[in-house]
């Protein structure tokens, strides 16, 4: 029996409003598309939630025996201002503001993203297709939707039809819009508008002299619209209808509701059985944003470089605080919730190591209840994670296992009372949960070794000065290191060690 036949996977979708029983198509394999980043910009950390979402459901359909393809791609062209359809585009905006190419830009954030990524243990998909790889795709889906009559081309432009599309299809299915609302919202047309309605979006834009990154079309030199790309990369690589697509809550609308009425409309079919979204960041209660001075940086969260952080914290602590909440709830930032975290990554961390270590000798008389307890609490982290893929109730789980671990330490708990099948199951769901499935690993801190050479360089340096009887220097030396928090003790034989307060 595979284990996700054991433990079957039950998901909310964001499509029906209700957690459901994950069913794949192909049985025993998962195909997942998930919108990945524009790559104008350094990574903020409320994306970095949505990617750490994406890699813990992979990495947890893995852990369960799924074959998993997992699509994320590159938005490099097409992202405009303001996410809407006009406007300077992102890309090529800042391509001309810092006077480089537009693929300078791409690979400059491209690599930040991947640095990031790593640096938070987010492991890479298993396809990370780019927008400008894939334009003649973007421009054949564009001319059929076009003969099938879903969408008009105005003076080079090509918009998508939506009222048309609403007469067999529904717009606003997944985001629960009103077409009629709609309509009635927001700016009105004007002449200048080349739209029928405002509700209609852009498949391709003709480009502007002045616009960077163009290609030719039928309908002359352009580029794509933004939605269009999602829809071309997830059925070149998962098909017409796919498993999972994925994406942060702020996609929902406009962005993914297009993506659905531009491949009904093309391929005939629903493009997604479930539909998944993460929850956004909150700092100090208040939405993460750049206007309000409050969001901060991946490299400003290590470093504490950043007025409302009161010190660095460890990737992994970040990535254990993330993983706290349920990835449908906000989350927020704070610094007391940080320091908790670091105290709780710590524990699970430290119980980690001590299990890696531990090997049952040979059981004796097993103690059948106790053997069934350890069993029941491998088994929860399963179901809790298979409920939704609860992180925060298989944490508490870890929690609980990572004070049997201590009683084992301890001797408080006898190992060889432990039948040696509930140790296997207990040791090896442990060590999979922290690091397979959560992506927790042991962090060593890495300036150790220096900071002890460098001490080591300052004490021989003082012992010196006092062999010179240059008291003066050896004096300077000692108070200034522990000013810093370095006390120096001197030993009975003219030793000297030290203790970091
Ligand atoms: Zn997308």
């Amino acid at each position: 029996m595979k284990r996700y036949e054991q433990f079957p996977i039950y998901l909310s979708n964001s499509l029906s409003g209700q957690k459901e029983k994950f069913e794949p198509i192909t049985p025993g394999f998962v195909g997942m598309y998930v919108c990945g980043p524009t790559v104008y910009n350094y990574v903020h950390l409320g994306n970095t939630r949505t990617f750490l979402t994406f890699d813990t459901l992979s990495r947890y359909f893995r852990f369960l025996g799924y074959k998993v393809r997992y699509v994320r791609n590159i938005t490099d062209v097409g992202h405009l201002e303001g996410d809407v359809d006009e406007g300077e585009d992102k890309i090529g905006k800042k391509a001309r503001l810092e006077q480089l190419e537009p693929m300078e830009i791409v690979k400059r954030y491209t690599e930040d993203f991947h640095n990031v990524m790593r640096t938070f243990n987010i492991l890479p998909p298993s396809i990370e297709p780019s927008a400008t790889g894939h334009i003649v795709e973007q421009i054949n889906i564009t001319k059929k939707l076009i003969d099938l009559g879903l969408a008009y081309e105005v003076n080079g432009s090509v918009y998508f039809d939506v009222k048309k599309y609403n007469t067999s299809h529904h717009y606003g299915i997944l985001s629960g819009r009103n077409i009629e609302e709609l309509m009635e919202s927001g700016r009105d047309l004007d002449s200048q508008d080349e739209k029928r309605e405002k509700i209609d979006f852009a498949l391709w834009k003709k480009a502007s002299p002045q616009h960077i990154m163009r290609w030719p079309s039928p309908w002359g030199e352009g580029f794509p619209g933004w939605h269009i790309e999602c829809t071309v990369m997830s059925t070149k690589y998962l098909g017409e209808t796919f498993d999972i697509h994925g994406g942060g809550m702020d996609l929902k609308f406009p962005h993914h509701e297009c993506e659905i009425a531009q491949a009904t409309g093309a391929n005939g079919k629903t493009p997604v059985r479930y539909w998944v979204h993460s929850n956004m960041l909150t700092v100090n209660g208040q939405k993460m944003s750049k206007s309000l001075g409050n969001s901060f940086l991946p490299s400003e969260l290590f470093s504490g470089n950043h007025p409302l952080l009161q010190k660095g914290y460890s990737p992994m602590t970040v990535r254990f605080f993330m993983l706290q909440s349920h990835y449908s709830s906000t989350l927020d930032f704070s610094n007391e919730a940080l320091n908790a975290a670091e105290k709780g990554f710590k524990k699970l961390s430290n119980a980690l190591a001590l299990i890696k270590k531990t090997e049952q000798p040979k059981a004796e008389s097993a103690n059948t209840e106790l053997s069934q307890q350890l069993s029941a609490l491998a088994d929860d982290c399963y179901k809790n994670m298979s409920d939704d893929f609860n992180t925060a109730k298989t944490l508490a789980v870890l929690f609980e296992m990572a004070s049997r671990i201590n009683d084992i330490k301890s001797g408080n708990i006898q190992i060889a009372s432990i039948s040696g099948e509930a140790f296997d199951h207990f040791k090896s769901t442990y060590i999979g949960m922290m690091e397979e499935v959560l992506g927790l690993k042991e962090e060593v801190s890495s300036d150790n070794s220096l900071l002890d050479g460098t001490i080591k360089v300052l004490i021989e340096l003082r012992k010196k000065a006092r062999t010179d009887r240059n008291y003066a220097l050896s004096d300077k030396i000692r108070d200034d290191l522990k000013a810093i928090g370095v006390q120096l003790k001197d030993g009975k034989d003219g030793e000297m060690s030290y203790e970091v307060e």
